[in-house]
């Protein structure tokens, strides 16, 4: 293999491909090279080789020059849209040609004014080997100027087999309750790329297996890691000691996994042994248990949704066309998944389409794909056999959330498939009241969907964590998962019972179970229907009792939604996620215009802005906190800001420059002791002097048992109290919310945890202070009548559960909630608790 120089093929100005105003270009999706402004119209070979394609409309040629070095130039931007108008080519695909012979004449002042741009990309699409080591300089060039000189370079193969020496290396405990998925495997691999380092992981349990590659996301899943498993992480590289310091760091902070309990999907159950089951087909009047994905209930007809196969390319048209054609597709799927997430920005949608965006920039997956092309397989046959290996390899995975995200690459395996066909899918076709059948689904599928052209999903396979799952309940459509192969013996058309909630799948069910069955869908519905078209009236119980029904926020977007849904106002804006996932906090002046953009979304509602609620579960990576034996009991919540004024003082400041823009107030979490309060309302009150502008009141979040049994005393010294439930439950019970270990006895309708909250009321109560709920039993129906007996006047839920918490609360009445209250502060155990107020719910017909 020897050097190889490229000459300038046009007369022209000469830019990095990175100022192509055309993202397959300018990323480097096709190849590296540069990019010529031309200023004569004829475009020269830049070296003596063949001409591999000329395309019909000829304004785009591929080479392969001698030495198996292939570059391909394509004249202006857009330009295939001429059809050949305006181009003469004077080869053919096949033609043998030399250096500066011309190939294709452009008429520059005909083809200018009808596209987008005359720069000529000039792109080496296979370097055989070559790497470039000298490049012109930008600027004006003249044809045949040497325009990139190559060299060859340490092939693929041997830079792969090059022995892997780490110089630095930690073995780390993975501290994550969900193990080592998605979501934290991209911001490890994107931490990673940030260092001149080759990162690797390997499982301690088997410290001499080939270590995975940090950069990749899929191989790093497919490892399989699980909560307290224990990994070696090295590295090589000049990076390699400050990548190795910066990964554990993130590591062992948890990695900003942040699970409020009323936001995260209920924890995994182990999927319905229903597998197992002889698949005998279904009769009538069967009656199949599966996992409940999305709660509901509905009737209707099954309808099977069949996943049409995608054409699949059998043959390859040659490595450098399948390189083309697989950039060309990957870069379309890319802006495709963009422009969704962006449309549904903020919702768990956006979050899944975002995953699929990053898998789409695995490295590994990229170079195993690149691999197969160039042992002669069609860009669609070494995509199948990539995407498919890896959802093999996740599946296989002991824990059944990371073996769920399988579903994940069949998805976008499916999806590039088609782009690279160049159609589209067919259109969904069902039936009315259809309850889809299918062996599985994949997320774009359900996404696809609404919940008004389809009553319900069932699936064969699936587990209750996946994204699908995820999806469906967003969308409001009832789904099982995990119901094994009896269901698809289901015909379509058969009548069909599905309660979602009660995990059960009834098939053909008789007459009267049928009838029954449609009193109670039309019951359920009404009430929905009813409850969010009542949903601008406001929370008062029937005999009077004001109670305010807000929204828990997160981010401005969800603000306009939730007012929507009858909120009436913000029981607590969690600013936290304004904080997470980024390099550095946020100014004082963003912050400001975060919470004013949410104040004015509220329109005059009140907001109430929690402080930063960082630490223990919800790590920042740039906030100095050191690893701790215990973080639920260390440097967490208000303890944060005030050991780190530079983090608080800010922030007060933003909450006081909104406060000028709506009815805002502040509240502090985790306080334990009225210390930290005075400290608090010491910062406001300097804070709001030194800007000149009136203080906002200031409550106390109850979200430790000191809190609740304190509450007289910081009652005392605050406007109003918040009680967040989630924490409380926690630390009262002991239990950590997130170690699933003991996620099924933590309940907040303990009476352990009721008679805090009873604590609390009677504490403000006695200073004249109100009390609301912003943790998880807010949106808990259940919980209602006994919060509001015990004295709770304002209750902050999940924004999807505004409207029927509102329902309730109009159909509940306060006398009978004091009498629910006193009842259960005096029974024994959380499931008595259940009993009695399902009993209450019951009789106001909820
Ligand atoms: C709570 O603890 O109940 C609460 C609302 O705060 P978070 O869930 O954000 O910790
Ligand atoms: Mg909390």
């Amino acid at each position: 293999m020897s050097s190889l120089i490229l000459a300038a093929p046009f007369d022209g100005w000469l830019s990095p491909l990175d100022d192509v105003p055309d993202a397959v270009f300018a990323q480097r999706l096709l190849g590296d090279g540069v990019a010529i402004d031309p200023l004569d119209g004829t475009l020269h070979a830049p070296a003596a080789g063949t001409v591999v394609s000329l395309h019909a409309a000829g304004h785009a040629i591929t080479l392969r020059l001698d030495g198996g070095v292939e570059v391909l130039m394509h004249i202006g931007l857009e330009t295939v849209r001429l059809g050949g108008e305006g181009f003469v080519a004077h080869v053919r695909a096949g033609d043998r040609v030399v250096a500066g012979q011309p190939l294709i004449t452009v008429d520059l002042g005909a083809v200018a004014p009808r596209v987008k741009s005359l720069v000529t990309p000039i792109v080496l699409t296979e370097t055989a080997g070559h790497a470039v080591i000298e490049q012109a300089a930008p600027g004006r060039i003249t044809r045949g100027a040497p325009l990139l000189v190559l060299a060859p370079a340490a092939t693929k193969a041997d830079s792969k087999a090059q022995a892997f020496v780490p110089a630095a290396q930690v073995t780390l405990r993975l501290p994550l309750a969900h193990g080592l998925h998605a979501r934290p495997a991209a911001r490890l691999a994107e931490l990673a790329r940030s260092y001149d380092a080759d990162v690797r992981i390997v499982p301690a349990a088997t410290p001499d297996a080939a270590p995975c590659r940090l950069r990749s996301p899929s191989a790093i899943m497919a490892l399989g890691l699980r909560h307290g498993d224990a990994m070696i992480v090295m590295a090589s590289g000049p990076a390699a000691q400050a990548a190795i310091d910066a990964l554990a760091d993130l590591i062992e902070t948890g990695m900003g996994e942040l699970r409020p309990l009323d936001q995260a999907p209920a924890p995994a159950a182990a999927p319905a042994p229903a597998a197992t089951v002889p698949s005998a087909p279904l009769q009538t009047g069967d009656r199949l248990i599966a996992v409940t994905a999305a709660a509901g209930y509905a009737i209707g007809q099954a309808a099977w949704l069949e996943r049409p196969e995608p054409p699949r390319a059998e043959a390859s048209d040659g490595a450098a066309a399948e390189r083309a054609r697989f950039a060309q597709g990957r870069a379309a799927l890319a802006a495709d998944l963009d422009g969704r997430a962006q449309a549904q920005e903020g919702s768990e949608q956006a979050g899944i389409l975002i995953a699929h965006r990053q898998l789409l920039d695995d490295e590994d997956i990229l170079d195993a794909v690149d691999d197969g092309i160039a042992r002669g397989e069609s860009a669609s046959q070494a995509w199948h056999a990539v995407m498919q290996a890896r959802a093999a390899a996740l599946r296989a995975a002991p824990d059944p959330h990371i073996a769920q995200r399988a579903d994940d690459f069949v998805d976008l395996e499916w999806q590039l498939q088609w782009h690279l066909a160049g159609q589209t899918p067919p259109p969904v076709a069902l039936p009315d009241a259809a309850i889809v059948i299918a062996r599985d689904l994949v997320p774009s599928q359900v996404a696809a969907l609404s919940a008004g052209q389809v009553a319900g999903l069932v699936t064969a396979q699936g587990g209750p964590t996946s994204h699908v799952a995820i999806i469906a309940a967003s969308k409001g459509i009832p789904a099982l998962v995990a119901a094994g192969p009896r269901v698809l013996s289901i015909a379509p058309g058969t009548p069909l019972l599905l309660d979602a909630t009660g995990g059960m799948l009834t098939v053909d069910p008789d007459a009267t179970t049928w009838a029954a069955a449609q009193v109670e869908a039309d019951r359920r519905a009404a009430r929905k229907a009813a409850a969010q078209a009542a949903a601008g009236e406001e929370g008062r119980t029937r005999d009077g009792l004001r109670i305010e029904v807000c929204a828990n926020l997160g981010k401005r977007s969800e603000a306009a939604p939730a007012v929507a849904s009858g909120a009436e106002g913000c029981g607590l804006l969690r600013t936290e996620f304004l904080f997470l996932d980024r390099a550095s906090a946020p100014s004082e002046d963003e912050q400001a215009e975060d919470y004013t953009a949410i104040a004015q979304a509220l329109d005059g509602r009140p907001l109430i802005i929690r402080l930063l609620d960082i630490g223990g579960d919800k790590p920042a990576p740039y906030l100095p906190i050191p690893a701790e034996e215990n973080p639920a009991l260390g440097l967490r919540g208000i303890r944060v800001g005030l050991a780190q004024r530079e983090m608080l003082v800010p922030q007060l400041r933003a909450v006081l420059r909104a406060g000028a823009h709506g009815p805002v107030k502040v509240m502090a979490p985790m306080i334990a002791r009225v210390d930290e309060l005075r400290s608090v309302r010491a910062a406001l009150t300097a804070e709001a002097a030194s800007l000149g502008l009136p203080m906002v009141p200031l409550g106390v979040m109850v979200e430790t048992p000191a809190a609740a049994v304190m509450a007289d005393a910081l009652a005392a010294e605050c406007d109003f109290l918040s009680i967040g439930t989630n924490d409380l439950t926690q630390y009262a019970l002991a239990m950590d919310r997130g170690n699933p270990a003991v996620a099924g006895s933590i309940d907040g309708l303990d009476p352990a945890v009721l008679r805090l909250i009873g604590l609390c009321c009677e504490g403000a109560e006695s200073h004249g202070k109100w009390v609301g709920v912003c943790g998880g039993l807010a949106s808990d129906p259940l919980a209602v009548p006994i919060l509001i007996g015990l004295g709770v006047t304002e209750l902050s839920a999940a924004p999807a559960m505004v409207p029927e918490i509102k329902a309730l609360v109009r159909a509940l009445s306060s006398q009978d909630c004091r009498a629910l209250a006193l009842e259960v502060l005096q029974v024994s155990t959380a499931a008595q608790v259940r009993v009695l107020a399902t009993q209450m719910i019951e009789g106001v017909g909820r």
